[in-house]
């Protein structure tokens, strides 16, 4: 059995990666999300073990001492990292899971996962990433500019990445996405070693 594909969206800060992915999860169920673990504190609807495993500080240390994240970084205060094993487990079992993580977590993942498919979410403009983290009214004056300060470096990480999709419309930016995993269960090192494997039976076949 072939395994899973990991695939990472990321992207700068207030581009919509969340949004695009809570569509995702929506319209490919069969791809599996890894919820991360955070220590900031619950938004109004969000539940424990949905959009992620809330987690104090102390808690998000020994996960940290204990190995237990593939990843994890520090972002405006807060910690979020993707627990290891349910990535592990999961691309083991032949399915294909989606990270959704900030710009430096995704380089990390990227040092341990070379073959995984990272997809950086851009926004149609500089200028609409910045109406969009003003607009989302959630934080201080001294958060949005501390995120809009982070949001224009993490944009010239962009060649790190295999793919760009622009987030201008989310149906749009969902069935991008959509086609980048078609096309990557496509690539043909995923049928070489099966494809070698009949050829050498069809040969053993023959010698008999
Ligand atoms: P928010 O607090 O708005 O939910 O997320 C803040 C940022 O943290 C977003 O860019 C989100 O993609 C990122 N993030 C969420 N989970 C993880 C994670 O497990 N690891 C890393 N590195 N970033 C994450």
């Amino acid at each position: 059995m072939n395994r899973g594909i990991l695939f990472v969206l990321s992207g700068p800060s207030g581009v919509g990666k969340g949004t695009v992915c809570a569509e995702l999860r929506r319209k490919l169920p069969e791809l599996v999300y890894s919820v991360s673990a955070t220590t900031r504190s619950p938004r109004e609807g969000e539940q424990d073990g949905v959009n992620y495993f809330f987690k104090s500080r102390e808690q998000f240390h020994l996960m940290i001492e204990n190995d237990a994240l593939l990843e994890h970084a520090e972002y405006v205060g807060n910690y979020y990292g993707t627990p290891r094993d349910f990535v592990e487990k999961t691309l083991s079992e032949g399915k294909d899971i989606i990270l959704e993580i900030e710009v430096q977590g995704a380089l990390k993942v990227r040092e341990k996962f070379s073959e995984g498919v990272f997809i950086f979410l851009m926004p149609p403009s500089l200028n609409e990433l910045k109406q969009r983290i003003v607009g989302r009214g959630t934080e201080s004056q001294a958060t949005i500019d501390h995120r809009l300060s982070v949001a224009v470096e993490e944009m010239n990480l962009l060649h790190h990445y295999d793919y760009a999709v622009v987030n201008d419309e989310i149906d749009q930016a969902c069935n991008r996405i959509s086609s980048i995993i078609t096309a990557e269960h496509c690539k043909r090192e995923r049928f070489l070693g099966e494809l070698f494997q009949q050829l050498e039976n069809v040969e053993t076949a023959d010698n008999v």
